[in-house]
């Protein structure tokens, strides 16, 4: 799991030269006297962009309020509609909801993303974009949906707030569509207590998000910000110059994360795959997933359940699956009027098979620090579980 359990000096060190070199400027833009040349949010974005080879990146205060940014530099909002799928967390509906947009949801296939053949059924003339998601770190169907999107000229979104850093036919995740947005909350792969981030393929779709993230400010290198040139409204979802300093350090550590991911998933997984109960869940070829978690089926909920008992009584706990639904699965969202709207007010029967998928899931959250015992345990919990 996440960037948070190797915190340390690194981040320390960089929130420190904002005040030993930077003389305490925790505004990213301006100050240009005062500061020193110390610009910690400008330098994270630089190196992700370096990292994920990219032209444009643009850091924002969440992984939230980057996918709203993202819908703003497209122009989307009212009358227009946006298909997100129907597993993923309550953010990306909420940002198609703030952009006057309206939500669709499409079912989920056994890679637990957008299934590509509901998406087609449920493109509309009204719809702009797709935001597809790679959930707990597994690749989505790239390229069906990406062949889709092409064909029925739709924008698309990768909401790759899990999955920074896996990849897909040697492509980062977040680089196949027109945009990615990342988050660094702090249960994601690398944290700056609250942040986010996008990447974009066109420069002119960046020079918008830029402005909108910043009030419409331009940036425009022969004004002063107070005489700034702007040629739109926008809304403030910068990011600061702590949240900067602390993402360099940990975007430094990217690569051991992951590979400590895949290396302790590989271990569990060695332990458990005789297991004829269980059956891990589908990934597209050519998948190199950030290993998030490790996510199989089993029969049924009841058994899906009984893992979940029995993975707790070995003191190992699951992650969202199967019971911790509520924030990531629109059948549950009748609290979102403008959700339930678009689908006929009847979400708990819109999505039949994902329901019956997401029921009989389990899921194992991988971490970077792991316990040895930790692959024979899950092994015992799950033997008893299923027999
Ligand atoms: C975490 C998450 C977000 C939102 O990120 P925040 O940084 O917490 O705002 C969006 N989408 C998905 C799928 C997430 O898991």
């Amino acid at each position: 799991m996440p960037g948070y359990e190797i915190i340390g000096q690194e981040e320390q060190f960089q929130l420190n030269e904002i005040f030993n070199k930077g003389n305490g400027v925790l505004f990213r833009h301006g100050f240009d006297n005062i500061r020193n040349n110390s610009y910690k949010v400008q330098d994270f974005e630089k190196a992700f962009a370096k990292y994920f080879k990219s032209n444009f990146t643009l850091a924002v205060s969440s992984g939230t309020a980057a996918l709203r940014v993202a819908l703003a530099a497209l122009q989307i909002g009212k009358n227009d509609e946006v298909i997100t799928q129907s597993f993923t967390f309550v953010a990306t509906v909420e940002s198609i909801i703030e952009a006057g947009a309206k939500p669709i949801c499409t079912e989920i296939d056994d890679t637990l993303n957008m299934d590509p053949e509901d998406l087609l059924l449920k493109i509309t003339d009204k719809t702009k974009a797709v935001i597809v998601v790679h959930m707990l770190g597994n690749p989505a169907r790239m390229r069906e949906i990406k062949n889709i999107c092409d064909k029925k000229n739709i924008y698309l979104i990768e909401d790759t707030a899990w999955g920074c850093g896996g990849m897909l036919e040697n492509k980062y995740l977040g680089t196949w569509g027109d945009i990615g947005t990342y988050s660094f909350d702090f249960a994601k792969t690398i944290t700056t207590g609250e942040g986010g981030m996008l990447i974009f393929k066109e420069e002119k779709i960046f020079n918008k998000a830029a402005a909108w993230h910043d009030h419409g400010h331009e940036n425009n290198p022969k004004l002063p910000r107070w005489e700034d040139s702007r040629s739109s409204s926008g809304f403030n979802y910068r990011m600061s110059e702590l949240q900067g300093a602390v993402g360099l350090a940990q975007l430094s550590k990217l690569d051991y994360i992951i590979s400590s991911h895949r290396m302790n998933k590989k271990k569990i997984w060695d332990e458990i795959k005789s297991i004829n109960a269980i059956d891990l869940r589908s990934m597209p070829e050519g998948s190199n997933e950030s290993a998030e978690a490790l996510i199989f089926f089993v029969e049924n909920s009841e058994i899906a359940k009984s893992c979940r008992d029995e993975l707790l009584i070995n003191g190992v706990g699951t992650k969202i699956l199967p019971e911790a639904i509520t924030w990531h699965f629109a059948a549950k969202w009748d609290h979102m009027k403008e959700l339930s709207e678009s689908h006929n007010n009847k979400l708990y029967k819109q999505f039949p098979n994902s329901s019956e998928l997401l029921s009989r899931s389990v899921s194992i959250p991988i971490n970077i620090k792991m316990n040895k015992s930790i692959p024979i345990k899950i092994k015992n919990a799950i033997l008893k579980a299923v027999n």
